[in-house]
C-alpha cells in the first residue's frame, strides 16, 4: 500500500477524517406527517401544519421512515437499538418554524457498525460506523427570488433524513471518497435512500484534522454540506494542506465550522463550532420514546437485498469474474442488475468481458443511463447466444453490436440483415485459403522452410478475403493442413 502522509516543510503529516452524512430517507410521507417529500415539487405545496409549526400540532412517528433506518443499520452490519429517544434540538432559524428540529441524541436508533471501502488500487479497509439516528430536515431559505426579502420554502421542512456518523477512521482524501462512494451504493442496494448528490439527497459534513504520525488526534475543522464526492476530495486536499501550513507556521488550528467554496475550490471559516450544550438537547414530550420489537427488527432482516461485498464474493467465487471486473460490477446497482440479467444461462466471464468493456464504453460515449440504452440486457444476452452457438464469432460480434447500438436491433436481426452470419463451410473457406495461397506463393516457401510467424499474416488474408465471417477454428484447421502440403 502506499503511504497516505503529506508531506510538510517539517516532515510528515497524517490526516484524519471523519464524516457526518444525512442521507434523505426514501419515503412517500415525512418522519412526523403525511405530508408527500417529492423533489421539485411547487414551493410550500408540501406541508402540514405539523411542518409549518402550528401550536398544538403533534407529530406521529412514520413507521415506513422507522424501518427504513432499521435496514440501513442492518446494511451497515451495525447494532440496532431496541429503545430509542427522539429530542429536540433547539436553534433560532427562519426556515426552522418550531425553533428546533426533532433528532435523536444519547440514544439512537443503530448504534456501532461497519463499512468496508474498497480503494483503487484494489485494496480494502473497514471503517468504523458510530451510530445512525433519525432527524428531521429544516426548510429552506431562498435568497434569490426578490430584491430586497428572503423566501422559505417548507417543502423539505420535516422530511426524514438518517444522519449517518462515521468513526474518524479515514486518512486521505482517496479514503474518503471511496467511504461516500461506498456509503451511497449500500445505500441504493438497500433502496433506502437514492443517493442523488446534486438533489440534495445525501450530503456530507467532512471533519478533517491533522497530526504527526503516532501523535493523539488533532484539533478537527468540519467543513458543512459537501454536496459531490469529487468535491469531499478536493475539500480535504486544501482543508489538510491549509492545516499543515497553519500549524509549521507556528500557528493553531481553532476548532470551527467552514465552507468549501466549490467555485475556488478553497474552504472558508463560517462559525466557530456550536458545542451539544448551546443546543439544550431535550427528550421530546410530544412523542413517546421508540421501540422496536425483535419480530419487527428480524422481519427487517430477512428482507435485506443481497449487498455490494457478498455480491462481489459470489461473482468472484462463484462465478469466476476478476476481482476487478466484478468490483466494476457491483459499485452501481443497476450496472449489477443490467450483468446478471445479461449472465443468467450464459458464460459469465463472457458476459463480464462484454459488459465491463463494449457495453460499458459505448455507454459511456453516449452519455445515456442504462435505461434508455438502446441495447438491453435481453439484446445483449442474444448477441452473446449467436457468439456461443457458433453463428458469429466474437470479433463479428464487435460490428454486430455497433450496429445494434445505432439502431436498436436485436442481434440476430442485424445477422440476417447484413449477411453476417459466420462461414463455418469448408468448402468456402478451402477456396479462400487456395486463393490466398497462390497469390502469395512466396510467402508460402518462406513459411514451409521455417517462418512459422507467417501463419497469422495467411489468417489475416483469408479472413479479409471473406470479410471476417469464416469461423475461426475451421480456419485455423484448415490452413494448417493446406500449408503443411494436405
Ligand atoms: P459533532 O456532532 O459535534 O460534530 P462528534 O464528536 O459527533 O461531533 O464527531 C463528529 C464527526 O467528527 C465524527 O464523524 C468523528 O469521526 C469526527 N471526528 C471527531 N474527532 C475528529 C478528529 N480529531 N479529526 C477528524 N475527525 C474527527
Ligand atoms: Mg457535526
Amino acid at each position: 500500500m502506499t503511504s497516505n502522509l503529506m508531506r510538510g516543510e517539517t516532515g510528515e503529516w497524517e490526516v484524519v477524517i471523519g464524516m457526518e452524512v444525512h442521507a434523505q430517507v426514501t419515503s412517500r410521507s415525512k418522519l412526523f406527517s403525511g405530508a408527500a417529500t417529492d423533489f421539485g415539487a411547487e414551493p410550500n405545496s408540501q406541508v402540514s401544519l405539523v411542518d409549518a409549526a402550528f401550536p398544538g400540532m403533534l407529530p406521529v412517528i412514520n413507521r415506513e421512515c422507522v424501518r427504513q433506518a432499521v435496514k440501513t443499520g442492518l446494511g451497515l452490519r451495525a447494532q440496532i437499538n431496541p429503545r430509542s429517544v427522539f429530542d429536540r434540538k433547539n436553534y433560532f432559524y427562519a426556515d426552522l418554524p418550531a425553533g428546533y428540529q426533532i433528532s435523536q441524541y444519547l440514544q439512537p436508533i443503530v448504534g456501532h457498525g461497519k463499512l468496508t471501502i474498497d480503494l483503487p488500487d484494489g485494496s480494502s479497509r473497514e471503517i468504523g460506523i458510530t451510530r445512525l439516528h433519525l432527524e428531521q430536515d429544516a426548510g429552506k431559505s431562498l435568497h434569490d427570488q426578490h430584491p430586497s426579502a428572503t423566501f422559505v420554502d417548507l417543502n423539505r421542512a420535516g422530511v426524514a433524513l438518517m444522519e449517518i456518523v462515521s468513526e474518524p477512521d479515514m486518512r486521505s482524501a482517496e479514503e474518503a471518497a471511496a467511504y461516500l462512494s461506498k456509503l451511497r451504493t449500500i445505500l441504493r442496494y438497500l433502496g433506502t435512500c437514492d443517493g442523488n448528490m446534486e438533489e440534495g439527497s445525501m450530503r456530507a459534513d467532512v471533519n478533517v484534522s491533522v497530526r504527526r504520525p503516532g501523535e493523539k488526534l488533532g484539533t478537527r475543522c468540519e467543513i458543512k454540506n459537501v454536496n459531490s464526492v469529487r468535491f469531499v476530495r478536493q475539500a480535504i486536499e486544501y482543508e489538510a494542506r491549509r492545516q499543515i501550513d497553519l500549524i509549521e507556521g507556528g500557528g493553531k488550528v481553532e476548532q470551527e465550522t467552514r465552507l468549501f467554496d466549490t467555485g475556488r475550490g478553497v474552504t472558508r471559516s463560517m462559525r466557530s463550532k456550536e458545542e451539544a450544550h448551546d443546543y439544550r438537547y431535550f427528550p421530546d414530550p410530544d412523542l413517546l420514546p421508540l421501540e422496536l420489537s425483535e419480530d419487527f427488527i428480524e422481519e427487517i432482516r430477512r428482507e435485506l437485498p443481497e449487498l455490494p461485498d457478498e455480491k462481489k464474493a459470489r461473482l468472484v467465487g462463484e462465478l469466476g469474474l476478476s476481482a476487478y471486473d466484478a468490483g466494476v460490477l457491483v459499485a452501481d446497482k443497476e450496472s449489477a442488475d443490467f450483468y446478471e440479467a445479461v449472465a443468467r444461462g450464459r458464460d459469465a466471464k463472457l458476459a463480464a468481458n462484454w459488459v465491463t468493456g463494449d457495453f460499458f464504453g459505448a455507454l459511456n460515449r453516449s452519455g445515456k443511463g442504462i435505461a434508455e440504452f438502446p441495447v438491453t440486457a435481453a439484446k445483449l444476452g442474444g448477441l452473446l447466444d449467436l457468439i456461443a452457438d457458433g453463428t458469429v464469432s466474437n470479433r463479428l460480434a464487435k460490428d454486430i453490436f455497433e450496429i445494434m447500438v445505432e439502431t436498436g436491433k436485436e442481434a440476430a436481426a442485424v445477422v440476417e440483415e447484413k449477411g453476417l452470419k459466420q462461414v463455418t463451410d469448408t468448402g468456402a473457406i478451402a477456396a479462400a485459403i487456395d486463393q490466398v495461397l497462390a497469390a502469395n506463393a512466396d510467402k508460402v516457401n518462406e513459411y514451409r522452410s521455417g517462418k512459422d510467424k507467417l501463419f497469422g499474416f495467411f489468417v489475416g488474408q483469408v479472413m479479409r478475403a471473406m470479410g471476417g465471417k469464416a469461423n475461426p477454428a475451421a480456419l485455423n484447421e484448415l490452413l494448417k493442413k493446406k500449408l503443411a502440403g494436405n
